[in-house]
């Protein structure tokens, strides 16, 4: 019986140990496609007694009803009252795809950030997110009684662009590169994350991409996994191609 001082020590008991020179786990094992490894191999202190009920918390998604009717998937943290043995074997689930999705997001951030360092001149690189929806609240309570509170979604979007002397006071150049880092928030009285509201937040990112910079012509965007709306035809396609904006999706787990 084992206890584990963090969860990196816990996932490498759950895998083979990378072997010769290797320093990567085997594609195999992440996937859980070896039957050498895999998660049954922790071993939780006996100390616990499965059958007790624990109090915890998880995040889950939940379905928030709107005034307007809707309904608008929201992650939270919900408080659970079950058997431990319940909660170990949730616990297990996750370890199933952790490792895998825990590659992929080391191996994306490493992406990142080569293409950040070698970033050829009339690149840029977005990448996109939504925020939670956001209430707006009047200042002045008296007006509060006035005005109906206005929900609003957020887009965020991080820029990495060349600067440009017309835009920044100084160019970019590939002996000498200087990347500015920026943010661009669309803010919207729609709540729904759809891909109209994603096609005009890209549109905006665009113009503004070609007002700061005029060699600009390839967008690397880079967007997570879930987001059904970046990958509608509608986002891509011939709308970059009437801006005459190259476009190369990298999709985030
Ligand atoms: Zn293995």
């Amino acid at each position: 019986m084992n206890t584990y001082e963090s969860l990196a020590e816990l996932v490498d008991e759950t895998l083979c140990q990378p072997s010769g020179n290797m320093r990567q786990h085997n594609g195999d094992c992440l996937n859980r496609l070896c039957n050498k490894c895999g998660v049954d191999k922790v071993q939780l202190s006996s100390e616990i007694d499965e059958s007790t009920d624990v109090i915890w918390t998880r995040y889950e998604y939940k379905n928030v009803h709107q005034k307007d009717g809707s309904d608008i998937r929201k992650i939270q943290l919900v408080k659970k009252e079950i058997q431990a043995s319940e909660m170990i074997a949730y616990f297990k689930t996750l370890l199933q795809t952790f490792p895998a999705h825990e590659f992929r997001s080391k191996w994306q951030t490493q992406q990142q950030k080569h293409l950040l360092s070698t970033l050829p001149i009339g690149h840029c690189i977005a990448i996109h997110d939504y925020s939670e929806n956001y209430k707006c609240i009047a200042k002045e309570e008296i007006q509060a009684a006035y005005f109906q509170r206005v929900e609003v979604s957020v887009h965020v979007t991080v820029l990495h662009r060349h600067a440009a002397l017309e835009t920044d006071g100084h160019d970019s150049t590939e002996d000498n590169p200087s990347i500015i880092t920026e943010q661009f928030f669309v803010i919207s009285p729609d709540p729904k994350h759809d891909h109209h509201f994603t096609h005009t937040a890209q549109g905006l990112v665009i113009d503004y991409l070609r007002s700061a910079n005029s060699d600009f012509h390839t967008l690397h965007e880079l967007t997570d996994g879930c987001s059904a709306q970046y990958k509608s035809c509608h986002c891509i396609g011939s709308f970059f191609i009437s801006r005459n904006i190259k476009l190369v999706k990298t999709t985030m787990y």
